[in-house]
């Protein structure tokens, strides 16, 4: 086996949302380099068909049923928390409800699955926890209320995690995407072409990626490559930090 094949063997690996996207591709980047991976998915056929791909295991999960988390104890040295839905609207008109359902997935959720993977990180001295945010994790834009708060939050706790799991081995990051090529975004484009009334090809030129030096898409790959160097032995003295992937967003 080469050195890359085999840096994370032996290594349980949970990744959230893993049934699709981000998720699914971080998925096979870690089965990749050797850790035996768990695709945590509500959309149960979707978690088995990417476990069976990568001789994985499935969990039927819905993260939306916090209450089912807080007693959870998780044997995971790796934990993906990649899980998340988009929903636009102008804040006069976000639904309450809405604004709930984001914050419970995209941060308490989250915050569930890291309290409930600590003791076992704690106990090995050795854990990898990465956040999949958002540029919009640290830049706003307008009609995103509930995901920019939800991901600045998610931001939160992964800085917190750091600071407490940093003497016992456990480092916690973020990476901070700008927009990649899956369903999340596909949905999005045609929400987006229905609230400003334009076509959908517009929408990709002028409004997603006008603040991007790279006028493209990232791809699903190019996330999950840096999730598996977070995940592996050279990133052990990373921890803290938001990795922007946005093809120089940020750097306006
Ligand atoms: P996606 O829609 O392709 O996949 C999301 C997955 O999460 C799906 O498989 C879905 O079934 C699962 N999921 C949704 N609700 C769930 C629940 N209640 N319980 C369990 N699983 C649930 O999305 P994606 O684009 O791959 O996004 C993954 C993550 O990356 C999200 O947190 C998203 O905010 C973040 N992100 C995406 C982009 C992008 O442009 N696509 C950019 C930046 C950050």
């Amino acid at each position: 086996m080469s050195e890359r094949l085999s840096e994370l063997a032996g290594k349980a690996a949970l990744i959230t949302g893993g049934g699709s996207g981000i998720g699914a591709a971080c998925a096979r980047e870690l089965a990749a380099r050797g850790a035996k991976v768990t695709v945590a998915d509500v959309d149960e056929a979707a978690a088995k068909e990417v476990a069976e791909e990568i001789r994985g295991l499935a969990w039927a999960v819905d993260l939306l049923d916090v209450r089912a988390l807080e007693d959870l104890r998780l044997d995971v040295d790796i934990l993906v928390n990649n899980a998340g839905v988009q929903s636009i609207n102008p804040i006069e008109d976000f639904e309450p409800e809405k604004f709930r359902t984001l914050l419970a997935l995209m941060v308490e959720a989250p915050f569930l699955l890291v309290r409930a993977v600590l003791p076992h990180m704690y106990e090995a001295g050795f854990g990898r926890i990465v956040n999949i945010s958002s540029v919009h994790g640290l830049r706003a834009s307008e009609y995103k209320v509930a995901y920019v708060t939800a991901k600045h939050g998610l931001e939160g706790l992964s800085k917190v995690t750091a600071l407490e799991g940093g003497p016992r081995g456990v480092t916690s990051n973020c990476v901070n995407p700008g927009y990649v090529r899956t369903p999340l975004v596909t949905r999005q484009i045609a929400d987006q072409a229905r609230t400003h009334g334009i076509d959908e090809q517009e929408v990709l030129s002028k409004i997603l990626l006008t603040e991007s030096a790279i006028k493209r898409l990232v791809e699903p790959e190019e996330v999950a490559a840096l999730v598996g160097w977070l995940a592996s032995p050279a990133a052990g003295m990373v921890t803290g930090a938001s990795y922007t992937m946005d093809g120089g967003w940020s750097a306006r």
